[in-house]
């Protein structure tokens, strides 16, 4: 049995896996630019930001239809189940599928069929993060929070994703906090390829309770400490990091310097179809290379559900919480 977590760094457009992609293509007849699952796979070894987003949005392209996104959520909550997962926060990006004629409706509704079903399903609970695309414009981004308001009894929070540099936080703070008016968490990715500044913006112009990535906070030791004292969680991706080139290799990830630092980290998958693998394969790849031993990733695990947003349901935190202290790890 794997160590109980929560992911909470998770896109679900970035779960799509060759197998469903044709599938989904056939389906609805959408022709995609490679002529097989081992074709898509190989595409899938990209070098660089461009090609994977050339990809990602090749990919995009099949999902059509409330079942597709149904399909989609479905087969990433039982691979997250299989690796442990009891609890996911997941972010979809509305922007990209309006951009394709694909309404907020069908994505929203879709997601939250195969969410409703997953306790039973799978036994992981869930909440839905919507993401605003940074490289997209702040009026856009309103529009989106517009078109989601008949949506809002199934969205926990809003998020912020895509290409950072050029694109500070700054720029987002009316719908930001338009989105707490509307009493929604907030979240931001920050601090991954852009510097430390951007999430020091994110907490104090979009108030921010969690920062996606932010490991260049490292390089700024006053807002490490403030990290630190005020328990901001941060979502890190270790092999997203390394095939994203935030890092080299993993190997010289911050991760275990963060932790001894005292700051909140917790271990995620960020988009797992494209990056090598889901919440367990990243756990196990940061225990195997940055030598984290079982207290650590037992910390890991603890802190992935003390930063959920289970304000609502703290009964069911302190439940999980139980678990992971209980977990024995198998003799290896
Ligand atoms: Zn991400």
């Amino acid at each position: 049995m794997p160590l109980p977590k929560a992911e909470l760094h998770l896109h679900i457009e970035g779960t799509l896996e060759p197998e469903l992609a044709f599938e989904l293509a056939a389906r609805n007849g959408v022709t995609l630019p490679y002529a097989s699952v081992d074709e898509l796979r190989a595409a899938q070894a990209f070098e660089d930001l461009q090609s994977f987003l050339d990809l990602y949005y090749a990919c995009m392209a099949v999902l059509r239809t409330e079942r597709d996104f149904e399909d989609l959520a479905d087969a990433y909550l039982r691979r997250a189940a299989a690796q442990g997962v009891r609890h996911a926060e997941i972010f979809f990006d509305p922007q990209a599928h309006l951009a394709r004629g694909v309404e907020m409706g069908t994505v929203v509704e879709g997601l939250g069929r195969a969410l409703a079903a997953s306790e039973e399903n799978h036994g992981v609970s869930t909440r839905l993060i919507m993401c605003f695309l940074r490289d997209e414009s702040a009026g856009s981004a309103m529009e989106t929070l517009e078109l989601a308001r008949p949506y809002l009894d199934r969205i926990t929070g809003i998020g912020l994703d895509s290409a950072e540099v050029g694109h500070p936080p700054v720029k987002f703070r009316e719908v930001y906090e338009a989105a707490a008016a509307l009493g929604l968490r907030r979240v931001a990715h920050a601090g991954e390829e852009g510097p430390a500044s951007y999430v020091t913006e994110a907490l104090d112009v979009l108030g921010v309770e969690r920062v996606d990535h932010g490991l260049r906070c490292m390089e700024d030791p006053a807002l490490v400490e403030r990290l630190v004292r005020e328990r901001i969680p941060l979502t890190l991706c270790p092999l997203s990091n390394v095939r994203l080139r935030a890092v080299d290799v993993l190997e010289d990830h911050p991760l275990p310097a963060m932790m001894e630092a005292g700051l909140l980290c917790t271990v995620n998958s960020d988009d797992p179809a494209y990056f090598g693998g889901y919440a367990g394969d990243n756990f196990d790849a940061v225990r195997d290379r940055l030598g984290l031993d079982e207290d650590r990733l037992r910390e890991l695990a603890r802190n992935s559900f003390l930063a959920s947003f289970l304000e609502d349901d703290e009964e069911r935190r302190a439940r999980y919480l139980a678990e992971v202290e209980a977990y024995e790890f198998p003799r290896r």
